[in-house]
């Protein structure tokens, strides 16, 4: 297996493939060099705060060079191919930068109304001139975003609003605002009350940090401890009746008239939560995207600390390592794995239409995010378990220099590990997602197939009649199951709670089946000298997810005894004819040198 960009067709196809068609040639240029080559490092010896203060610098150069942030706000593939770079150079850059971008200037584009506060806080977010982040979760209680406790009252005096944290436990926790010289505003989920009762959930825009560092009145923010998991500068924050303007209150349409009367078009409060967190796909395609450019780029260092290294086993010294079958399915599976997520990123990023408030998702019970948009949730949910599994992998498989003489496999796991938190934890989106299947709430079950034992595993009619069937018979049992505990008295907790592990099962089967969809559908997109490579290396994905799959396959009978060792020869099969084409596999990938580079360290220790 050469680490080389091989021979054979298709190399420029597959190039353009991984690219997209979406994005431009000179946008692309222009947001490479928003995110030069220089942010692919770090220099060492950095304290915490001076290497967060690097991150929001780089953030700042960034955001000037690139295109306005209200078009690529408007541009689902600009704003993910921005957001890839940076996550390639520098997870941490891009947590930073989602964060300014979708969740602090996504709500005030989207939700703001044409006010002096509301043009006055966009110009700073626009400018750079402060960044923005994020006041959503509550660190004392589970699910807090579906009821913040923090609150927002009216003042009729002042005709502004004043924002309280009610206790400790209501602070907003984890918020990237501790370091004490960094400008920051915030976009802070409040529940408003007013009239003595409960209007929903709004956003509303708040300076935290001048320029100067000074922190508002009833401001406070607590630093977290230092961490390197994804290192930006943690805090909760807490605010003591911090009085905002009217012009803060992210309204999208609602408003208290002069009277002092409440008025939502949106109806409920729980309408309104919907909405107000619909700002959500933005992130999850974003997500998705990044999820898909860390497991390349983890692939491609991969592929190149494996190629050329001999080993010294005594079954056959001096053999290749990747002639041994784990490193060899490692390398390629890795590879297979960033060409399925290329997939599933251009799949969510594509244009198609924005669920209408409310009536886009279905019905949830633990998060707001399913009834946001079900099934871009669910592909988040996909993306960060696929991509955090692999970059995983390639981190172990890339041995001691992985881990120890460069950061950057450690730190594309701590971003794939926390966004299976962040950004809608995933546990509670596949919950929400069974919940719906099973009482088929927005959800048609994939039609009865018979699969016949000896079926062809490289056909995609295979992998789809395999996985849907698993899931018709998951969901099938689910809702016997609930159902049955119901008639017999349980609560909807009870009933639940006794079947989380088959809910999260079947959620994830489903998810399964939309990512086969998606390979079975994707060649088509590629220029046609590209297609026969792609077929291989999605067909090898779609193997190692009916692997990841087997248990439940098994048992649910829809498939027989044996087949993990049809999917395992199959495997090897597919392996054997991809490895001369590794290289050239990688090279489509298009990785700056920086990420592939051995580590300068290693060359001359
Ligand atoms: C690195 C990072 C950065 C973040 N940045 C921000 C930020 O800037 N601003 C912000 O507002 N938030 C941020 N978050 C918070 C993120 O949205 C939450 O971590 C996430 O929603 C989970 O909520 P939680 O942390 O309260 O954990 P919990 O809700 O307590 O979840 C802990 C575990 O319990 C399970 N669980 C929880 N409730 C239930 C239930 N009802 N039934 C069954 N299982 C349940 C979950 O699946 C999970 O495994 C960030 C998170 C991370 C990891």
């Amino acid at each position: 297996m050469s680490g080389g960009s091989g021979g054979g067709g298709g190399g420029g196809g597959l190039a353009g493939f991984v690219r997209g068609a979406s994005v431009d040639a000179k946008t692309r240029a222009r947001l490479a060099d928003a995110v030069p080559e220089e942010f692919f490092t770090v220099p060492d010896g950095l304290t915490p705060r001076a290497r967060q203060a690097l991150t929001y610098e780089r953030l700042r150069r960034a955001g000037l060079a690139a295109p306005p942030a209200a078009d690529l706000l408007a541009d689902p593939p600009a704003l993910c191919a921005l957001l890839d770079r940076a996550a390639v150079a520098d997870p941490a850059l891009f947590h930073v930068m989602l964060l300014h971008y979708t969740l602090a200037l996504g709500p005030v584009l989207r939700f703001g109304a044409d006010e002096p506060e509301t043009r006055r806080i966009r110009g700073e977010l626009e400018s750079m001139a402060a960044f923005g982040t994020l006041l959503m979760t509550e660190v004392g209680r589970s699910n807090s975003h579906l009821s913040p406790r923090t609150l927002a009252r009216h003042d009729p005096d002042g005709g502004g609003f004043v924002l309280t944290t009610p206790d400790a436990r209501a602070a907003k926790f984890p918020t990237n605002t501790a370091h004490p010289d960094v400008p920051k505003t915030a976009a802070v989920y409040a529940t408003l009350v007013h009239g003595g009762a409960e209007r929903g959930v709004f956003v509303f825009a708040v300076p935290l940090r001048g320029g100067d560092g000074a922190v508002p009145p009833g401001v406070r923010v607590v630093p977290a401890p230092d961490t390197t998991g994804l290192p930006v500068d943690y805090a909760a924050v807490l605010l003591e009746d911090v009085r905002v303007p009217y012009g803060a209150w992210l309204r999208d349409g609602a408003a208290i008239d002069a009277a002092g009367e409440f008025h939502d078009p949106e109806g409920t409060a729980a309408a309104r939560l919907t909405r107000s967190m619909g700002i959500a796909p933005r992130v999850w395609r974003a997500v998705v995207s990044a999820s898909a450019a860390v497991t390349r780029a983890a692939a491609g260092t991969l592929l190149a600390h494996s190629a050329g290294r001999t080993t010294l086993g005594r079954l056959a010294p001096r053999r290749p390592l990747t002639d041994y079958n784990n490193q060899r399915e490692a390398v390629l599976g890795a590879l297979a794995a960033g060409y399925a997520l290329t997939a599933v990123a251009a799949h969510a990023t594509a244009p198609r239409p924005t669920p209408a408030s409310g009536a886009g998702g279905p019905e949830t019970a633990w998060a707001p995010w399913s009834a946001v948009d079900r099934d871009l949730a669910l592909l988040k949910a996909a993306a960060t378990t696929q991509a955090q599994e692999t970059v995983s992998a390639c981190r172990v498989h890339s041995g001691a220099p992985g881990f120890a003489a460069v950061e950057r496999l450690n730190s594309y796991r701590g971003l794939t590990h926390a966004y299976t938190n962040a950004g809608g934890d995933n546990e509670l989106i596949l919950y929400d997602t069974a919940r719906a299947m099973a009482d088929l709430d927005r959800y048609v079950p994939p039609e009865a197939r018979d699969v016949a034992p000896d079926a062809d595993l490289d056909a995609p009619e295979t992998w789809l009649a395999l996985a849907g069937e698993a899931e018709r018979r998951m969901r099938d049992r689910l809702a016997d199951r609930v159902a049955a505990a119901r008639r017999s008295g349980a609560d909807a907790f009870t009933a639940w709670n006794g079947n989380l592990v088959l809910a999260a099962r079947t959620a994830g089967a489903c998810a399964d089946r939309l990512v086969l969809e998606i390979l079975a559908a994707a060649p088509a997109a590629a220029a046609p000298d590209a297609r026969p490579l792609l077929r291989r290396v999605l067909g090898l994905h779609a193997l190692n997810l009916l692997e990841r799959r087997a248990a439940d396959l098994l048992n649910e009978g829809a498939a027989p005894p044996g087949v993990l060792d049809r999917l395992w020869a199959a495997r090897r099969r597919v392996c054997d004819e991809l490895a001369p084409h590794a290289g050239e596999l990688a090279a489509a990938f298009e990785l700056p040198a920086a990420v592939t580079a051995p580590s300068a360290f290693l060359t001359a220790p």
